[in-house]
């Protein structure tokens, strides 16, 4: 008998499970509102212009080679990363450590490993609603720590049940970590103001809570990079809090089979920096000796020549423009066709995701009789919609929803 025929059975992954069925719908009216990636207007995978240049100069660069990254990352890349989440006016970024990960998912990873063990903490705290993988990702590299969740979204009203987050907050102890979304909230779309930020921030300091940012859709969320990132660089300015950045590239270069991604832990001085980078780059070397180059590469040519910087500012604003006129669309489609719900949320969300407020059953009834794909919680991602899919769309909305 096999040492692994006890294995118990793993539930599959719920979206990529929509994937695959969406993938052998025949139907020529699908409609896929599942991705967490950016498609074009017709429902396509997207190539940034400024990354088809970046490309075609490091193609053209003989000096180019196959050897390995430094166990911290592409040096210059890190340095460009600094300055995009915290800014670089004025900024001691020397109090910054920071490595190169595999992507969003690795940054997390890397952080719940390195807190988890050198913090120390009793529990994690995670937004009610958030990314189903932050609980999996703490689960896996930090078992011993007790994970809870904070009142986020009020599904009622579609706003963020901020009083309420204040209040189960108060139960959390010294040296506890909160994951954060910085922008963009998975999967709700519904951020923090920026009164709220503040709040939180002095939570944090009097409470000793040890916030980690999950930076996934920096530009994606308001089509501005620096107001984007503007809750980190705020707790940055305090200059009395310590934190984590877990910062993905996947979703503002469309880069997602690539994976690139930051961790970043600002310290409250130069030297505790300094200790943070050779501890994370041990953990590394543990676990991956050093990151894919390719990736690095086209983001730092990217970030580091001022035509290509203009031209990513300018594909930012195409992805980000275009789920807003597929938001307006939506929004005009239900309004005009009443159906029941209140969706002015659709215009104020930000990033990709809304919810619907559908129950499960209507989820499956949007997949089985209409050929639309969404989650099971009732998140929609807007990339998914096109001017050629949006009435269909809605006229299913109009029929499961009334
Ligand atoms: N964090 C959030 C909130 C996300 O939504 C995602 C992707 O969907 C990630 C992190 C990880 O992205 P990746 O590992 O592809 O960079």
């Amino acid at each position: 008998m096999s040492s692994f025929s006890e294995l118990p059975t793993v539930k599959p992954d719920a979206a990529f499970t929509l994937l695959a069925a969406y993938k052998t719908d025949t139907s020529s009216n699908k409609v896929d509102l599942c991705p967490g990636f950016y498609r074009d207007e017709n429902g396509r995978p997207w190539i940034l212009s400024s990354v088809i240049q970046a490309k075609e100069r490091i193609h053209a660069d003989p000096k180019v080679n196959h050897e390995h990254l430094p166990l911290a990352g592409h040096t210059e890349l890190l340095r460009q990363s600094k300055e995009l989440v915290f800014g670089k006016e004025d900024r001691d970024l020397k109090r910054v450590a920071s490595i190169q990960t595999v992507s969003g998912t690795g940054a997390n990873h890397l952080a719940a490993l390195f807190l988890s063990t050198k913090l120390n903490p009793k529990t994690v705290w995670f937004p009610n609603l958030g990314w189903i993988n932050h609980t999996a990702i703490w689960k896996l590299a930090g078992s011993h720590v007790q994970q809870r969740f904070y009142p986020y979204f009020n599904g009622e009203n579609q706003i963020i049940d901020f009083d309420a987050m204040v209040e189960v907050l108060r139960e959390a102890q010294k040296g506890d970590v909160i994951v954060l979304h910085a922008c963009a909230h998975n999967p709700t779309g519904v951020d923090l103001s920026k009164e709220q930020w503040n709040t939180l921030a002095t939570i944090c300091k009097n409470t000793g809570l040890f916030p980690v940012f999950d930076l996934a859709y920096q530009g994606l969320a308001s089509g501005d990079v620096r107001q984007d990132a503007s809750a980190i660089s705020d707790f940055f300015d305090r200059g009395n809090l310590e934190f984590v950045v877990a910062q993905s590239y996947s979703k503002n270069f469309g880069l997602y089979g690539e994976r690139i991604g930051i961790l970043h832990i600002a310290a409250l001085d130069v030297t505790a920096a300094a200790k943070i980078t050779p501890a994370l780059t041990q953990l590394s070397r543990a676990e991956i000796t050093s990151c894919p180059s390719y990736g690095a590469r086209i983001i730092s040519q990217i970030l580091g020549d001022l035509k290509l910087y203009d031209q990513w500012l300018e594909d930012l604003a195409t992805m980000h423009n275009r789920m807003k006129t597929m938001r307006e669309s939506l929004y005009h489609g239900l309004l005009v066709r009443k159906v029941r719900g209140s969706w002015d949320h659709i215009l104020t969300d930000t990033g990709m995701f809304s919810m619907t407020g559908l129950s499960t059953t209507q989820v499956t009834a949007m997949k089985e009789k209409h050929h639309i794909y969404l989650l099971p919680s009732g998140r929609i991602s807007v990339t998914g919609l096109t001017t050629r899919n949006i009435d269909h769309v809605v006229t299913a909305l109009e029929d499961i929803l009334g």
